[in-house]
């Protein structure tokens, strides 16, 4: 049988010991309240509430509690903010941006992912307010822009100008950027009409990918619990 985990005490204990700078109270209370281990693989889930990204298979993570609030808080969200997420993955983040209030928009490349996450967010019960999209996420969301806020969850080389483009006036992208080891996480506001850029953090991302040949293929499978990407 499996041991009885209680999950609550340990997101408690996350949202105690893990948020380092983010003080932001909607933000913490959010982060409180969104059931993480619902958004990692089965294996994974006793170790959901750890201070690291976790592997959700096909090369891909769910990222760092404490990288998913600091990105949040980085984009100074309201409630009914409308927000455009690029990289769903496992869903977590459109979730805690669920929780937070805002409108969420969500866009994923990999089918498998977005299958995943769409469950994911259906068991959390935020589904009916994250709506989502399977595709390029650096093409944005043309259609519902402009957006107030833009989250990008995987590493573009630079900045993609079609993102910069469906920010609203006073909007706020962050996003992390450069390739290899050496990524920086930018926020990227629009204040009349001109693009005023503030480096953040030094981070560690996985790549954002495109049809283009200049980024890597994804790795095909599913995350088995024996192996597993390095
Ligand atoms: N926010 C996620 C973290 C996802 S990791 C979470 O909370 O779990 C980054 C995700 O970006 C991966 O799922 C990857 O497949 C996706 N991704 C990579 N390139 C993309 C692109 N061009 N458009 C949309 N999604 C992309």
């Amino acid at each position: 049988m499996e041991p009885y985990r209680d999950y609550d005490r340990l997101r408690a204990m996350m949202v105690r010991d893990q948020m380092r700078d983010v003080t932001d109270p909607a933000v913490l209370a959010a982060m409180a309240r969104v059931p993480r281990h619902l958004f990692v693989p089965p294996h994974l889930e006793a170790r959901a509430y750890e201070d690291r990204p976790l592997e959700i298979g096909w090369g891909q993570t769910i990222s760092q509690p404490y990288i998913v609030a600091y990105m949040i808080q980085a984009a100074r969200l309201r409630p009914g903010d409308k927000v455009l997420e690029v990289g769903t993955g496992s869903g977590y983040q459109a979730a805690v941006l669920a929780e937070m209030g805002c409108r969420v928009f969500t866009v994923e490349i990999i089918p498998e992912l977005f299958e995943t996450a769409a469950r994911n967010l259906e068991r959390a019960g935020c589904l009916d307010r994250v709506r989502m999209k399977l595709g390029d996420g650096r093409k944005g969301w043309p259609e519902e822009a402009p957006f107030d806020a833009i989250l990008v969850a995987a590493a573009p080389e630079e900045v993609p100008p079609a993102l910069e483009g469906q920010l609203a006036p006073g909007g706020r992208l962050v996003v992390p950027v450069g390739g290899g080891p050496s990524q920086v996480l930018l926020l990227v506001e629009r204040e009349d009409g001109e693009f005023r850029r503030t480096r953040l953090l030094p981070v560690r991302f996985v790549p954002l990918l495109g049809e283009d040949s200049s980024s890597p293929p994804f790795r095909s499978g599913p995350l088995s619990p024996s192996g597993g990407s390095p």
